[in-house]
């Protein structure tokens, strides 16, 4: 069994999160991809993240359409600081003999070498990068013995983050194209990101 990964806040899920997804699952044959928002996130840590309810419901609308894609609540229900490293182990378990892959934008993958056990994290899955922005480079010298463990993807990048959309969105601006309809909605509904 082919599992896909793709870890974040998700504060909001946006198109690039869909982009992402996409280009992979048109590469791979997955046979699951999981959604996994973050309870704590190691890296990226900011004053009012929404709640893990809040993105976690965001994540199964940003991805009920798309095939094969569940959302999951493991580190969410874990609580602290959400270890990609203690994510891999709980679903090798969960998902005995299955091959694992993370997926993640150039950003992360610049900076993989700081992750928590990262040397086991790939050992445990590899990792798929597709660009963010037109200009990001994927090079990332500490991690070249490694290069075996990770599969790039040379689609278009979708230029958007979710701090672009809070920003937006706290702007009053237009964020519709960047979001799938029913995050937008919710957004909307539950006023998020407005003050
Ligand atoms: P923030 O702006 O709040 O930091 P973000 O837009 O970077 O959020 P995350 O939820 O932190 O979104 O990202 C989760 C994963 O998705 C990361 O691996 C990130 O690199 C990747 N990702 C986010 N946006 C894109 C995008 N536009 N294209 C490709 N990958 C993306």
């Amino acid at each position: 069994m082919k599992i896909a990964l793709l870890g974040g806040t998700f504060d909001p899920p946006h198109l690039g999160h869909r982009k992402l997804c996409e280009n992979f699952i048109a590469m791979m044959d997955f046979d699951l991809i999981l959604i996994v928002p973050t309870y704590i996130p190691p890296h990226k840590i900011r004053e009012g993240i929404s709640s893990g309810e809040d993105r976690f419901t965001m994540c199964s609308l940003a991805f009920e359409d798309v095939e094969k894609v569940e959302v999951s609540p493991l580190e969410i229900d874990r609580g602290g600081k959400s270890f990609s490293y203690d994510t891999l182990c709980a679903l090798k378990e969960q998902y005995p003999g299955s091959e694992m892959f993370f997926l993640m934008g150039t950003d992360m993958f610049r900076t993989f070498h700081e992750w928590y056990r990262y040397e086991d994290v790939l050992a445990l899955c590899k990792l798929c990068v597709c660009r963010r922005y037109e200009e990001d480079d994927v090079t990332n010298d500490i991690l070249s013995p490694f290069s075996d463990r990770f599969i790039f993807c040379s689609a278009e990048p979708f230029e958007v983050s979710s701090t672009q959309i809070r920003e937006k969105v706290k702007n009053g601006e237009d964020v519709s194209a960047l979001l799938a309809p029913k995050v937008y909605d919710y957004i909307k509904t539950r006023k998020l990101y407005s003050k």
